[in-house]
């Protein structure tokens, strides 16, 4: 039995932020005729892939999966369950913005087979939510995350953003410190990357806002690692914040290089070393499913040298590098790159133990420099 990951994207969204350039939709015509194709989706897949395999996560992204009904939601999971092996303990996590779920809503969620939430805060200043476009304010995202928790979730993780344009040092610890008070077992920390097409990239062509430099985001990079260290997290990847136990196991799939299956609008997956992604128009999304039940766009079979590559970039972002699983990759890597390897462990950026080499919290800060010197 192979354990194997589900990923399903929710592309509806009350409003488009500024700096937002994933695939999301403001109008809702279509939610109920996106259940019917997901579903179609997931049993056309299932047929292909549910022989042997156990699905041991589901992870609802968007968009704003927490904009649909608990009915909605709990719908998907029984279509998985219908057609896959679901793991009775499978990690099912829904991303949830804060201002679209009541603690009884929430208290649906679980009934509908949510036992883990991921809130997008990105912060909790009143003027940065503000410049952000986003439709919640501080007590909103307090008061979600503790519906969250009274609703019976225990694992419960916020997103944060940092080096936002004129956000100071002071701030950004204010926003760490609030997080540290809450009930949570997890954070993502991000830092705001520009993206081309987004509004955000309009107005800093524009003159309008000024994006922080790099050696502010690097400041403000070092010290959250610190300050969540203290407070009893692990930092497990260069963005991701845990408490023991608490890692998102979803998101280790994509780090460890594992088989996911993702359905609908804008989805990748990833199986038996093939990579495939689907439509983004939902119009197309959805004329693809009623013809050919799936919705690919493209794919492609990495070669070894592009899984090597691959392989090494997530595992220094992640957990480190598994010396003896790269050998499935190469067997002459480690020596071609010893001596990089070695001088970044003199310089304390790369730690190395018996089974993995590994960054250290000063490596993270350089890791795209780390990566770039040893694929
Ligand atoms: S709520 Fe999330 S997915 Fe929707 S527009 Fe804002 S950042 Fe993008």
């Amino acid at each position: 039995m192979k354990n194997t990951a589900i990923y399903i994207h929710i592309p509806f969204c009350d409003h488009k932020c500024i700096y937002c350039d994933f695939y999301s939709l403001v109008s809702y015509d279509n939610i109920e005729e996106y259940l019917k194709y997901l579903k179609l989706e997931i049993a056309y897949y299932a047929k292909l892939y549910s022989q042997n395999r156990i699905i041991d996560t589901i992870f609802f992204g968007g968009g704003t999966p927490s904009f649909m009904t608990p009915n909605y939601i709990g719908e998907i999971i029984a279509e998985i369950s219908k057609n896959f092996n679901l793991d009775q303990n499978a990690e099912i996590t829904l991303e949830t913005n804060p201002g679209t779920v009541s603690k009884q809503k929430m208290a649906e969620f679980i009934i509908a087979g949510i036992n883990r939430v991921s809130i997008g805060i990105q912060t909790f200043d009143e003027k940065e939510l503000k410049f952000l476009t986003r439709i919640h304010n501080k007590e909103t995202a307090i008061k979600t995350v503790y519906n969250t928790a009274e609703a019976g979730i225990e694992n419960i993780s916020i997103d944060l953003i940092f080096s936002l344009p004129n956000q100071t040092k002071k701030t950004w610890i204010e926003n760490l410190n609030i997080a540290a008070s809450l009930p949570i077992k997890h954070i993502s920390t991000y830092s705001l990357i520009l993206e081309k097409g987004t509004i955000l990239n309009k107005m800093v062509l524009d003159g309008k806002v000024k994006m922080a430099s790099e050696n502010h985001d690097a400041e403000l990079y070092k010290y959250t690692m610190d300050f969540l260290t203290n407070e009893g997290f692990t930092q497990y990847e260069i963005s991701n914040f845990a408490k023991e136990n608490y890692e998102c196991r979803h998101n280790l799939y994509y780090w460890e290089y594992r088989d996911y299956l993702s359905f609908g609008t804008a989805a990748h997956s990833f199986v038996n070393g093939e990579r495939w992604w689907n439509f983004s128009s939902l119009k197309k999304y959805i004329s693809e499913i009623e013809i050919n039940r799936n919705a690919k766009r493209g794919s492609e079979i990495l070669d070894k040298s592009q899984i090597l590559d691959e392989y090494i970039m997530l595992g220094l972002r992640s957990k480190g590098i598994n010396l003896s699983e790269i050998k499935k990759y190469s067997d002459d890597w480690y020596f071609e790159k010893k001596e990089n390897i070695n001088s970044f462990i003199k310089e304390r950026y790369l730690i190395q133990t018996e089974e993995r080499i590994s960054c250290t919290q000063k490596g993270y800060i350089i890791c795209d420099e780390i990566i770039s010197k040893l694929i």
